[in-house]
């Protein structure tokens, strides 16, 4: 039996979390070899007897911990990842002491409260027209499916076919036009609907990943057509404008996945970038990347709310909200039984405040450049217009640029991984979390020339 009262065990959990948050910033990003090794001692049967919260807590954070990957410090710019800010982990935790499912307005009145109030927020940061929908998700892969869920209901719809009820079996055939450089969330989507991920159109992209405007087929009324704000290498996005003018016309119907970039809109800086993205029918986006929220959290918006509703409600009942007419969120998620993500949201949304949202986004583009002007000036090449929180650079041939990623991540003073960008083995960096300083910067770029075999400070 527990000795410990849950006052101790919580307390002591906060204090071990504070700990790890302040030496998260100063540890080498990769978890170390005896770290690494320490896992094994979790490797034992179930035991018999159950163990004191307190030690189990002791045990996880002593052989956990150290085996994290430091994605919570300042300088871990692999993938798109985001931080966590302080407001929405102390928000995480009390939302966890809650344990509420978020299913139902009755079943936790607060978690769809929140719900509203952040879709209505988001809503006026991002420009998106009024009386749209959403639903929040695990991430953007789950909001790509129920966006496209969405679109395939309302497309087969005016056709006169109900697919939900019958499914794809002898209903009328709906194209997919996606870009060459299409998510692999995206086609996991449509393989997932039924729609097939070999069973697109691709279009061509230019230099910086964006979808070629002329290369667009002739859309109709059985189009969806995908597009990306963000490429996850170069951060660019497609001709929204265009692309949902072109649809408009034709009836067809534009997803926007928008993981990270999407969050553009709340920055007038970038307002050409994102230029169109609310003429959309649908957008998916994540909070765990550049809204900092806690893993995992995702965001599905749709224009026409009744679009999701058909295609997410378990129930055929066209309006099954409760009495006062209010949104009932599990008829917007894939899912039934759910955490409350909308807490997070909510408490970084009103943490950061408009201002303080268009900062963060501002503040990343910045440090991004900076890793892009730092590297340039000495003579590495930079593959992408660095336009967003993403840059691409080569080191010289695919060989040396490996082994200068290799080296930089086995220092572990900042970690970045590879790709290959339009045939060349490129180093990205990818910047979106709040805790990343200027000085984080300077010793990211420090580190990448040393891993580069070139050393010394640099210039203030
Ligand atoms: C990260 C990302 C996704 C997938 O998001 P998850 O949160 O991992 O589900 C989809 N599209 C783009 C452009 C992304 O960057």
């Amino acid at each position: 039996m527990d000795t410990t009262t849950t006052s101790e065990v919580l307390q002591d959990a906060a204090q071990r979390a504070v700990t790890y948050l302040q030496s998260v910033r100063h540890r080498p990003v990769i978890a170390s070899p005896e770290a690494l090794q320490r896992l094994d001692e979790l490797k034992h049967p179930l035991p018999q007897r159950g163990a004191d919260a307190r030690e189990v807590l002791r045990r996880l954070d002593e052989i956990g911990s150290p085996a994290t990957i430091a994605t919570a410090g300042g300088r871990y710019f692999g993938l798109v990842i985001g931080g966590a800010l302080p407001a929405t982990v102390a928000a995480n935790w009390l939302a966890a002491a809650w344990d509420q499912n978020a299913s139902f307005r009755w079943t936790s009145p607060i978690a769809a409260t929140l719900e509203d109030v952040s879709l209505q927020w988001l809503t006026d940061l991002f420009g998106l027209p009024d009386g749209i929908g959403g639903a929040f998700v695990t991430g953007a892969s789950m909001a790509n499916l129920a966006a496209l869920a969405s679109a395939r209901h309302a497309l087969l719809a005016r056709q006169g076919w109900d697919v939900e009820a019958r499914g794809l079996y002898g209903a009328p055939e709906l194209r997919v036009v996606v870009s060459d450089e299409v998510h692999v969330t995206v086609l996991k989507a449509l393989s997932l609907l039924g729609l097939g991920r070999e069973r697109v159109i691709r279009v061509p992209t230019d230099r910086q990943g964006r979808l070629q405007i002329d290369r667009l087929p002739e859309l109709d009324d059985r189009t969806i057509v995908c597009i990306q704000a963000g490429n996850v290498n170069t951060g660019n996005f497609d001709p929204a404008a265009e692309v949902c003018r072109r649809a408009r016309e034709a009836g067809a119907w534009v997803h926007v996945d928008g993981a990270f970039g999407l969050w553009a809109l709340s920055s007038p800086r970038l307002a050409a970038l994102a230029k169109g993205l609310s003429e959309a029918d649908s957008w998916a986006t994540d909070a765990h990347k550049w809204l900092n929220v806690p893993y995992d959290s995702g965001i599905v918006l749709v224009r026409k709310p009744a679009d999701l509703h058909a295609a997410m409600s378990a129930s055929a009942a066209y309006l099954d909200e409760d009495v006062e007419g209010n949104r009932e969120p599990s008829h917007y998620t894939p899912e039934s039984s759910r955490r409350a993500r909308g807490v997070e949201v909510w408490t970084a949304l009103l943490n950061l405040g408009r201002d303080g949202i268009e900062d963060l986004i501002d503040r990343s583009c910045r440090h991004a450049r900076a890793f892009a002007q730092g590297l340039a000036e000495h003579g590495f090449e930079i593959l992408n217009e660095v336009v967003l929180n993403q840059v691409l650079v080569s080191f010289g041939s695919p060989e040396v640029t490996q082994a200068v990623i290799g080296r930089l991540q086995a220092e572990g003073v900042c970690w970045c991984g590879g790709t290959i960008w339009q045939g060349r083995k490129a180093m990205r960096i990818s910047v979106s979390n709040w805790a990343t300083t200027d000085a984080d910067v300077r010793l990211g770029i420090e580190a990448m020339l040393r891993a580069a075999g070139q050393s010394g400070p640099l210039q203030a």
